[in-house]
């Protein structure tokens, strides 16, 4: 090999590898700010998101409802329980009693919920798809549900025959008429209104829409099927990988009565 061709060789060898050296140090060096600016976003975010899946609701201000007014201890945001002391001082005077029987309830509580349900189908044999359509008539998967927030409460009855006569009808007839103007909402509302997709009606369950229509927002934005089917905590959920399947986020999430 000529002398010259081996220097050149050689200096194209030094010039490569420095170049090499140097996009090696913009990489380390432009993915290192890319990881930081990326943990103070996750943990902004995180802090959110955590409180949208029910696993910090302390995060907001959570504040014992008194006795009563409800059916046992339970928790609501302050200014739900405010808008719901106005409601139901309002109903009252029209001869109708308003009862929270459950209000917010976070990730464990609705995982025990869940999971209860999950071990009793499998014990008939129905698992997997099957399992977690069929508790989705009626409960949330937990990490997805309204109760999470405590901006939603199920009133008087969890039995739907209840608000088909006397008093649970009457009473039924005049939220759908005032509710509204304390600012809640039939979510869960008849399929006769248009709501085609998501859970049975609940006519038990009404939610202030004030509030929850910014978290409902804000889940869209935040939360997609990366974190309800690959959160550690969202593993223990019995069932999870079908999230998608059964599209919690698009027909269970989203399936609601805006009241608009
Ligand atoms: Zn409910």
């Amino acid at each position: 090999m000529p002398a010259r061709h081996y220097t050149f060789q050689i200096r194209h060898l030094l010039t490569v590898s420095a170049l090499a050296f140097s996009s090696w140090i913009f990489v380390f060096a432009s993915s290192g700010k890319t990881h930081n600016s990326a943990i103070t976003l996750a943990t902004a975010d995180s802090a959110s998101v955590r409180f949208l899946m029910g696993m910090a609701p302390s995060e907001k201000s959570m504040i014992s409802v008194p006795m009563a007014y409800c059916s046992k201890s339970l928790q609501l945001q302050k200014t739900v329980w405010q808008a719901f002391l106005s409601m139901h001082d309002a109903a009252a005077k029209s001869g109708v009693k308003l009862t929270i029987i459950s209000g917010m309830r976070d990730f464990t509580h609705q995982m025990g919920i869940w999971n209860g349900k999950y071990s009793k189908l499998a014990a008939k044999g129905i698992t997997g798809e099957a399992a977690v359509r069929n508790i989705l008539k009626y409960s949330s998967m937990p990490g997805t549900s309204r109760h999470h927030w405590g901006t939603d409460m199920d009133l008087n009855s969890l039995e739907p025959g209840f608000f088909l006569s006397g008093d649970g009808l009457k009473m039924l007839t005049w939220m759908r008429l005032n509710a509204g103007e304390f600012g809640f909402c039939e979510v869960y509302s008849p399929r006769s209104t248009g709501r085609t997709t998501g859970y049975e009606p609940e006519p038990w369950h009404w939610s202030y829409m004030p509030l929850a229509k910014q978290y409902l927002q804000q889940y869209k934005d935040k939360i997609g099927y990366n974190i309800i089917q690959g959160d550690p905590s969202m593993k223990k959920v019995s069932g999870i990988l079908y999230a998608n399947k059964v599209r919690i986020k698009e027909d269970f999430i989203q399936g609601i009565n805006e009241c608009q």
